[in-house]
C-alpha cells in the first residue's frame, strides 16, 4: 500500500488525484505576471 502525499504541501490524496495546491499555485503566479506586467505597461 502506498502512501499517496503531495510533495508540495503534504496533504494525502487518493492514487492518481492531483492535489489542487499546484495548480493554485500556478494561477497565482500567473496573476502576479500579468499584474506586474500591467503595471510595468502603466509607468511606462
Ligand atoms: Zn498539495
Amino acid at each position: 500500500m502506498y502512501d499517496y502525499k503531495c510533495n508540495k504541501c503534504g496533504a494525502y490524496l487518493d492514487s492518481g488525484e492531483h492535489c489542487d495546491c499546484q495548480s493554485k499555485k500556478e494561477e497565482l503566479e500567473e496573476l502576479r505576471y500579468m499584474e506586474a506586467e500591467r503595471k510595468s505597461n502603466d509607468r511606462i
